[in-house]
């Protein structure tokens, strides 16, 4: 088994949506092709692979680094002699290589990328799903059949009033989860009570969690706190900047709001500074590193080796990025949930076309691999861009 081509592409996601740091007006995201020489069915066997939403596409280090890492490299330093397929833990370490630490930056979104491609591939060369290649592997075969989610949405819109804002949260509700987040820190704080309550009243007994996107300040955090003290919230995601661990423990212990963040810390090391420093709770607070953006699957899996020796359990990681990958992580290695962008982001948000959110819960797909394949309009961005 070796690889014969790799092929990348940028592709746009903008939209006149906001969260309280940034505008998507101008929002990409990589995507890539990792082509094998493994024919089934008289087609070659391809991994696919696409970052998050957030963070723009890495071309120039997937280009100028990382991809021509994994094209110079011998079929033996990516193989793995034992099961006959691609090793993505060897593979990463040939794209790490000559790589200092620290500074993770967008390096590791580039890694992340290539990572998700090469277990898509390495799951359909097993001919099974992601996530039972990793039950196998990681789990003595052990794996969850359905995965919670909740529905990310609730963007600073051109025009939107809380009324449209209630209706697409009750959308949500109506394609069957049970809670639903919206963006706060973009209004006043008495604008964001407002659209608070509206929600509340609308969406019972389904359940909401707000997000700040990293926003305030140490003043702001807390008084955003206070006031979300009296709803019962699901979380309080992201009062202050990511790498601010004394505001966010400040955050943490004047509320007995949950807790969420970690989505834009990108390295286990990063995450591991936010268990030590960031006074998160391991039985209140929930973790979002998304293994997309923060050096993929082999990193994801030093971090939950991390935290479980830090006391934490994996059934507090929730990652970040409404991504199949993601998704696949968390039945197969057990994780709380995932997030989900229904009609966000299209059309890299959202889950398999014909399988429904049913309870707030979701089923993966049989299909090998990450299961691209099971999304029309996403496996269209992938035949154009393999011709
Ligand atoms: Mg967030």
């Amino acid at each position: 088994m070796r690889i014969v081509e790799i092929r990348d592409s940028t592709v746009p996601i903008s939209s006149e949506i906001s969260n309280a740091y940034i505008s998507f007006s101008s929002m990409q995201v990589s995507v890539v092709a990792v082509v094998s020489d493994v024919v089934r069915d008289g087609r070659p066997l391809i991994g696919y692979g696409f970052n998050s939403n957030g963070r723009y596409a890495p071309q120039g280090i997937l280009r100028d680094r990382m991809i021509p890492r994994l094209l110079e490299a011998s079929p033996e330093q990516l193989l793995d002699t034992e099961r006959d397929n691609l090793d993505p833990h060897k593979a990463w370490s040939l794209m790490m290589s000559n790589e200092k630490p620290g500074g993770h930056g967008e390096r590791s979104v580039a890694v992340g990328v290539l990572d998700m491609a090469l277990w898509d591939l390495a799951a359909k060369i097993e001919n099974k799903p992601l996530y039972q290649v990793l039950a196998e592997r990681y789990r003595a075969g052990r794996f969850d059949s359905d995965v919670w989610v909740y529905a990310a949405g609730g963007y600073y819109y051109p025009g939107k009033g809380v009324e449209q804002l209630v209706d697409e949260m009750k959308g949500y509700v109506d394609l069957g989860y049970e809670t639903v987040k919206i963006k706060i820190g973009g209004a006043s704080i008495e604008g964001d009570q407002e659209r608070i309550e509206a929600i509340l009243r609308a969406i019972a007994p389904a359940h909401l969690a707000v997000d700040a996107n990293g926003r305030f300040e140490l003043d702001e955090a807390l008084a955003y706190a206070e006031m979300l003290q009296q709803y019962d919230l699901v979380w309080y995601e992201e009062p202050g900047d990511p790498l601010d661990f004394e505001l966010n423990a400040a955050v943490a212990a004047a509320s007995n709001i949950p807790v969420a963040t970690g989505e834009n810390l990108f390295s286990m090391q990063d995450a591991r500074n936010l268990i030590r420093h960031g006074g998160m709770d391991s039985a209140r607070d929930w973790l979002q590193f998304d293994p997309a953006l923060s050096y993929g699957l082999p990193e994801y899996l030093r971090t939950l080796g991390m935290i479980e020796e830090l006391g934490w359990s994996r059934r507090r990681c929730v990652p970040h990025g409404g991504h199949q990958f993601a998704l696949h992580i968390a039945a197969g290695l057990g994780l709380g949930g995932n997030e989900a962008y229904p009609g966000v982001f299209e059309p890299f948000g959202g889950f398999a076309d014909d399988i429904a959110v049913e309870n707030g819960r979701v089923r993966l797909p049989d299909a090998p691999g990450i299961g691209i394949e099971t999304k029309r309009e996403l496996v269209r961005v992938f035949d154009d861009l393999v011709g």
